[in-house]
């Protein structure tokens, strides 16, 4: 509790009012009891002087009273006759009227004559032998003194001469010091005063005191403790301290008699009393009030710290809606403003941060992680409504054409149309996701395979139309798989998978929509091990080179080998091209494979050239390759790693293939070329090429189709196909080779009709290298005679030379 800033700035504040407080009243409570004492002192010093002021004033008054009694006519009359019984009478009145206590008659020989406290008694010497000297002595007018008389009390007494006119005896009036006395002496002195005298042995006896009786008979016993000579004495009263002063009186009777003045110091330090309890007062309510206001200025400070404290948490859970608004002193409700900056300043890159993790930066729709979080809303939604979604998925059909043709700016910007295409064609609660490159994704929550199909046409419809951009037009239509929550999936993942199933299959059909179809999957798993095992094939070796001769009709020689690939699977045995390139085509993988092959024919070929033949190689190439922008570096690097030059090799590209993307192609080709690097159109007759399409692209080479081969000796259509191209390819510049020549008379035929080079199985089948190496020892210029292939047994070899 005390480590709130609020407990300690009150702890504090009241602490130090407390010392201060505290400080003053000691000093005050020591300054009271000092300056007390010191009055009671000087008080007691006072009362002293006053004290013994009183007694000699009592001693006078009653010396008056003796001059007037010895005045008395009758009196004297009385003392001279020694008429006893009238000098008893008037010294009785006369001790009346003053308040004496003790009136004696003394005669000139020492005795009491007459002795009012002793009326009967016989006469006996007066004690006091040198007051009656003092008194008789001529010049005096009596003598006085306190004594002690025989009864054991004090008495004040004055001894007067009786003259008439000469001294016929001594008057003695005596005053007792008893209790009325030592009151009267109080009132005039405000003090405590006690008379006591010291016993013979030792001990002393209070005679009369202004104190209370039980301390009065402790101060008796209090004096016996008081050192010789000491005139100071403080003594408790009722447990209070009273300081005390002595006063020795001088007696007639030889025996100590103190006269012991007391003064309370609590009563004098009363009025201090009074200071401190005032003081007291104004402690404690200052206390209070500084308690109060501290109390109140901590929270002005530490209430609008918990709120910045609390604010702060907000903002640690991501709450950034609250602002810091506070009414407090200056400097914290600067430090609130700093935090709403600080709040602020989160709250906005925490929404850019999100728009980056969430958002697909080019076309500003979901990306692929929040369509995930979509999804897994829209299928929890789906499944505890018992309800059903559809996710649609699409690719561009023609997208990587735009981007190789008029590059990756308008590419850019044809995605951005097709998300807007896309978001205006579906319902608010709809999702589209581009997922990456020219993939994108929808979310239908609550439709049903009916539902998904009018969107999927209707988007399907939008995308048809084309898009005009910087004066191109360009038709981008889409291939759309659908895929329904839960039938063909539970999850986003499976969703997509089928969807992707479905999409594939589209592209196939060259249909726009399709729904995932379970049977199409069978297939689909067939390629996948296939794609698996194809991979395998490259990094185990299982893939072989055959080459086949291309033969120099004219002059009858060897002129180069094309590359053929044989696949030699462990279980399916060795397998044709057509088994896996066209799969390896639809799935990408042939780029991997062209890879391979580039760099297994570079090595042949070096190591042909190592042992000193020069082989011109034909490599087939797909179109897929030629959309690669690297083929040409990956060519140059295998050549040169392995001392081949560019220019004994030569690519097949089907006249299919160069015509699917003529400007995709294009680039690739030329840099190709640039490199020495020769071209040849394979299988051509088969497609539509343009002549002008061909002459731009700068081709060495046809390849007549063996399709128009086959017949060529029987059909006069086939031959007339075979003559035009032959010619079309000559004044093009081209050498134009026939493939597929199966016997002696379609080579004579071919020979016959200018055609510069044949291939085919009645010169070789596709031979593995060392084959070939033995084929070419044994048929280098030879010639083959009609109407046997090479390799038989019946062949006929005409020499060239
Ligand atoms: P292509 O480039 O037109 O190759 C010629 C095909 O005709 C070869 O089939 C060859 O064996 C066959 N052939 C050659 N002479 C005769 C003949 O006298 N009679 C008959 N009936 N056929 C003959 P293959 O090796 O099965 O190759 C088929 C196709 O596969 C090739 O056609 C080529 O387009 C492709 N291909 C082969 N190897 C590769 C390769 O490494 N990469 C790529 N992309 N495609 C390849
Ligand atoms: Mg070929
Ligand atoms: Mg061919």
């Amino acid at each position: 509790m005390m480590r709130t800033l609020r407990s300690r700035l009150v702890l504090f504040f009241v602490g130090l009012l407390v010392l201060a407080e505290a400080t003053v009243l000691v000093l005050v409570d020591g300054a009271a009891s000092r300056i007390a004492t010191q009055e009671v002192d000087s008080g007691l010093r006072a009362g002293v002087a006053v004290f013994q002021r009183l007694l000699q004033q009592d001693r006078q008054q009653i010396e008056r009273a003796g001059e007037l009694l010895s005045a008395d006519f009758a009196f004297r009359e009385a003392v001279g006759t020694r008429d006893i019984p009238t000098a008893h009478s008037v010294l009785v009145n006369h001790g009346r009227r003053i308040g004496a206590g003790a009136m004696m008659i003394v005669g000139l020989d020492g005795q009491v004559i007459v002795d009012t406290l002793h009326p009967h008694s016989p006469p006996k010497p007066f004690p006091f032998a040198d007051l009656l000297a003092a008194a008789g002595d001529s010049n005096s007018r009596g003598a006085s003194g306190i004594v002690l008389l025989p009864e054991a009390w004090l008495y004040q007494i004055v001894v007067m001469p009786v003259l008439a006119p000469d001294l016929i005896g001594y008057v003695v009036i005596g005053f007792p010091v008893d209790d009325g006395f030592v009151q009267k002496l109080k009132t005039m002195t405000a003090l405590e005063v006690s008379f006591a005298v010291r016993r013979a042995d030792g001990a002393w006896t209070v005679l009369a005191s202004t104190l209370p009786a039980t301390s009065a008979s402790r101060l008796a016993t209090a004096l016996a403790g008081v050192g010789h000579g000491a005139d100071t004495m403080d003594f408790d009263v009722a447990g209070q301290p009273y300081l005390g002063r002595l006063a020795p009186l001088e007696t007639k009777s030889n025996v100590p008699v103190v006269a012991a003045l007391h003064r309370s110091v609590a009563e004098a330090a009363e009025p201090f009393d009074r200071l401190r309890l005032a003081l007291l007062i104004v402690a404690a309510v200052t206390l209070l009030a500084s308690v109060g206001g501290s109390i109140v200025l901590a929270r002005r400070v530490a209430v609008p710290l918990q709120t910045l404290t609390s604010l702060a948490r907000r903002i640690r859970d991501g709450d950034y809606a609250t602002a810091a608004r506070i009414d407090g002193p200056e400097e914290i409700e600067a430090l609130a403003d700093s935090l709403d900056h600080m709040r602020e300043g989160i709250a906005r890159r925490e929404d850019e941060i999100g728009r980056l993790a969430y958002q697909d930066s080019l076309t500003g729709l979901p990306n692929r992680v929040r369509f995930q979080q979509r999804v897994d809303q829209v299928l929890r939604h789906a499944s505890d409504t018992h309800t059903t979604a559809a996710v649609l998925l699409m690719d561009l059909d023609r997208f990587k054409n735009v981007n190789d043709a008029l590059g990756h700016d308008v590419g850019d910007q044809v995605l951005q149309v097709v998300g807007k295409r896309l978001r205006g064609s579906l319902r608010d609660c709809d999702t589209v996701s581009r997922l990456g490159g020219d993939e994108f994704a929808v979310l239908l929550p609550g439709v049903d395979a009916e539902g998904a199909r009018d969107i999927g046409e209707r988007i399907a419809v939008a995308l048809e139309e084309p898009i005009r951009l910087h004066g191109h037009t360009i038709d981008v239509g889409a291939s759309i798989g659908a895929t329904l929550y839960p039938v063909h999936g539970t999850d986003l993942a499976g969703l997509l998978r089928h969807a992707d199933v479905a999409m594939y299959a589209a592209k196939r059909g060259r249909i726009q929509y399709a729904l995932y179809d379970p049977a199409v999957e069978d297939t689909r798993a067939v390629h996948l091990s296939l794609l698996s095992e194809l991979r395998r094939a490259v990094e185990q070796d299982e893939l072989e080179l055959r080459f086949q001769p291309k033969v120099d009709l004219a002059a009858c020689r060897f002129a180069s080998a094309e590359v053929l690939l044989r696949w030699t699977h462990p279980v399916r045995g060795v397998l044709p091209p057509s088994e896996f390139i066209p799969f390896a085509e639809h799935t990408g993988y042939i780029r991997e494979l062209t890879r391979w092959l580039i760099e297994a024919a570079a090595r042949q070929s070096g190591l042909w050239r190592a042992q000193g033949h020069t082989i011109r190689l034909a490599l087939n190439v797909s179109a897929r390759d030629l959309l690669n922008p690297d083929l040409p570096a990956i060519m140059a690097e295998s050549l040169s790693r392995h001392g081949v030059p560019p220019d004994s090799i030569s690519m097949e590209v089907t006249e299919t293939a160069l015509m699917e993307d003529p400007a995709g192609a294009h680039a690739t080709v030329r840099r190709l070329r640039e490199l020495g690097v020769k071209l040849s159109i394979d299988d051509y007759g088969t497609g539509f090429s343009s002549l002008a399409y061909i002459k731009r692209l700068a081709v060495d080479e046809l390849k007549i189709d063996r399709a128009f081969i086959k017949e060529l000796v029987h059909d006069a259509d086939d031959q007339a196909i075979v003559r035009s191209t032959i010619e079309l390819g000559h004044n093009l510049g081209l050498q134009v080779v026939a493939e597929g020549i199966e016997d002696a008379h379609t080579a004579d035929k071919l020979r016959e009709m200018g055609c510069d080079l044949g291939q085919g199985y009645h010169f070789a089948r596709p031979l593995p290298a060392d084959e070939l190496m033995q084929w070419i020892d044994t048929c280098a210029r030879l010639c083959v005679s009609a109407g046997k292939g090479v390799g038989e047994d019946t062949r006929q070899t005409v020499l060239l030379a």
